[in-house]
């Protein structure tokens, strides 16, 4: 039997929402079987933030706030042991700088499995859908053009909000409307026609209504690259 004493926690800030949260637990300890077998677990701390605090502050646009909030979850994750933090929302990446800062442990920024993926692949123009914070701002858009060369579109004004919508009003609460899939079908056919190769779900929750069959493009899903590369990491020496 693997001794797996001294395998890496990773330390996760959750909860935004805790549908994906959940998504990524499940994941990594299904992703820790099938590497490793018998009855092995990723090891992990979760700290679970109060969305609801969250999201209010998020939408009067208060990243000060949440910046400090999401520090001071980074530092209690790494009191408390964790080898590394993961922070499970694309969203919440706007304030990484204040989250790497924090803590003297490496923080694994979910857009860089993202970018390594779709290079991987050959890919150069992809679509982005995710909340409007990371559709609009350039926190997540910027890093993947300057760190990994891609060109990224994103759906025009109506359409971003129907996706934002989408997640907050739905996903967000674990609602799965077959209406609101053919949606997002409809805005990722628009984006291929547009010239897009590749679509990134950059938002935690999309993957609960959209997986690869449902897509006409490629499909890079934010949530599984990025508990892939927290297994890569846990599970190496
Ligand atoms: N989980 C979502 C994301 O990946 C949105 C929720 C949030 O605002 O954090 O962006």
């Amino acid at each position: 039997m693997q001794d797996n004493t001294n395998t890496k926690i990773l330390g996760l800030i959750g909860g935004m929402s805790w549908e994906s949260s959940a998504e990524y637990y499940r994941l990594l300890n299904e992703g820790a079987k099938a590497r490793l077998g018998g009855h092995h677990n990723a090891r992990s701390l979760m700290l679970t933030v109060d969305f609801d605090e969250i999201e209010g502050l998020q939408h009067v646009g208060d990243w000060d706030s949440l910046a400090a909030k999401m520090a001071a979850s980074a530092r209690q994750l790494e009191a408390g042991g964790a080898g590394c933090v993961l922070l499970c929302t694309n969203t919440m990446h706007l304030v990484w700088p204040a989250i790497a800062g924090a803590i003297t442990i490496p923080g694994l920024h979910i857009a860089d499995p993202t970018g390594h993926a779709i290079r991987a692949r050959g890919f150069e123009r992809v679509a982005l859908l995710g909340t409007r914070f990371t559709m609009e701002q350039d926190f997540y858009r910027g890093r993947l053009e300057s760190q990994f060369g891609l060109k990224v579109s994103v759906p025009d004004a109506a359409d971003r909000e129907i996706v934002h919508r989408i997640i907050y009003d739905e996903l967000c609460h674990g609602v799965i409307k077959p209406a609101s899939r053919a949606e997002l079908q409809r805005i990722i056919q628009i984006q291929r026609d547009l010239g897009a190769q590749c679509v990134i779900l950059g938002c935690t929750e999309i993957m609960l209504l959209i997986r690869q069959p449902d897509s006409v493009l490629p499909v890079f899903d934010t949530t599984h690259l990025h508990v892939e590369a927290a297994l890569d990491w846990a599970l190496t020496a």
